[in-house]
């Protein structure tokens, strides 16, 4: 299937140094693409990175010029980059009227501003490679409220308003932008949230249809797929991958 193949191809995935991140990195690599993995945490990074081949970036994505220096990073040291995955995301929970604005901010700018600042830092290098792929990280939430996490919901609904926008603007580009909508998938992210909401692993899994929560190798597949020509009339779309999750009313 040489469509799906991505050799030659460089990617560069935030938050690929554990979770979901970890394994669309893996299947990325999998598929013969050359990756970087950015996170904050140098250990985690340095066994993805091991693992991978791998080159390791350390940056915290709340902070702007970070994040440009991320991507400046990736791409000198992969010689190129065609394809951005917008995966690190975080989440503070607790009822609407109780954040602080620096929470707020926390949230949305790891979630949201941190994947638009990586998608412009990222748009030059994908034009001139004649064509690139963005894969931005969503989330049930871009799809349905919840009452615990005002902040991230607002975050990840904007993440896909930003994915049709730049999915627009820059098809002339041969660049195709795209949105994922993971469900509930067992990660350290949802253990904190299971510690923290009662009674919510039980409700995953009588609403998920599969009858399971989701694994992050479950992600591996639309990764690559969003990553490789097998998508390339596929832009601006939002695809949940929730074992029905998404399906009921
Ligand atoms: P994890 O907590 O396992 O991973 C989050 C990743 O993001 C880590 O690699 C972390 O790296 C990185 N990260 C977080 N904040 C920053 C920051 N400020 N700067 C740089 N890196 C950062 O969570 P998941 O794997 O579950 O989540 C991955 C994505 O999937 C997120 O966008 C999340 O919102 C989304 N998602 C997850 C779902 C789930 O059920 N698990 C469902 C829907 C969406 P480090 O630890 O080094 O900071």
């Amino acid at each position: 299937m040489d469509r799906f193949a991505l050799k030659g191809k460089a990617a560069l995935v935030t938050g690929g140094n554990g979770g979901i991140g970890l394994a669309m990195a893996r299947a990325l690599a999998q598929a013969g693409a050359s990756v970087a993995i950015a996170g904050r945490d140098a250990k985690k990074n340095a066994s993805a990175a091991a693992e991978l081949k791998a080159v390791s970036l350390c940056f915290d994505l709340k902070d702007a010029a970070a994040c440009r220096a991320m991507v400046e990073e990736a791409a000198a040291r992969l010689g190129r980059l065609d394809i951005l995955v917008n995966n690190a995301g975080t989440n503070i929970r607790k009822a609407p009227q109780d954040y602080s604005l620096d929470e707020w901010r926390a949230v949305l700018d790891t979630n949201l501003t941190g994947a638009f600042v990586a998608c412009q830092a990222a748009y030059p290098h994908l034009k001139r490679a004649g064509g690139g792929k963005i894969v931005n990280i969503g989330s049930m939430m871009s799809l349905f409220g919840a009452s615990f996490a005002a902040p991230y919901g607002a975050s990840k609904g904007g993440v896909v308003q930003l994915t049709r926008s730049l999915s627009a603007a820059w098809a002339k580009d041969n660049i195709q932008v795209n949105a994922v909508l993971p469900g509930w998938i067992d990660t350290a992210l949802t253990r904190r949230a299971r510690e923290e909401v009662a009674g919510l692993h039980e409700r995953v899994l009588a609403r998920t249809p599969a009858g399971r929560w989701g694994r992050p190798e479950d992600l591996g597949g639309i990764a690559v797929f969003l990553a490789s020509a097998a998508s390339d009339f596929v832009t601006g779309t939002a695809i949940p991958v929730d074992g029905g999750y998404s399906s009921l009313g």
